[in-house]
């Protein structure tokens, strides 16, 4: 597994975390919810109101940035011109050409990673 792959994972772990204590603390509370007007008996979570939402596997598209390796390039000559005694112009070599390493250009790829989500028990009463 990626670590990119584990870090989604956990991102998710901790999102159903999140949903599950929430769930939990929903229950301990007493909720008097009224319906047109109508104060309702506070819900108690049955074993009816959970259900098991088996582990999935599913298959994400990412867009992942690869970085271009480095890339030869040929800086030119540079020269000037210059004017002799007599006038007549003539070039002067002021930089010899070189080779130089520059980054080359990254790109976008659309990569397909799987991922796994553990089975979680999934409160469906809404309350
Ligand atoms: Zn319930």
């Amino acid at each position: 597994m990626s670590s990119l792959t584990r870090m989604l994972l956990m991102s998710i772990l901790v999102t159903l975390g999140a949903v599950g204590t929430c769930a939990i603390a929903s229950a301990q509370t007493t909720d008097n919810r009224t319906v047109n007007g109508v104060q309702q008996a506070p819900h108690r979570h049955t074993p009816t109101c959970r259900q098991w939402v088996p582990p999935q596997t599913k298959t994400i598209q990412r867009r992942v940035w690869v970085p271009g390796g480095a890339e030869r390039i040929w800086v030119p000559a540079v020269y000037q011109t210059r004017y002799n005694t007599n006038g007549n112009p003539t070039q002067v070599l002021v930089k010899r050409g070189y080779h130089k390493k520059v980054p080359g250009r990254g790109r976008y790829v659309v990569r397909s990673e799987r991922l796994e989500v553990p089975g979680r028990w999934q409160y469906m009463c809404g309350h």
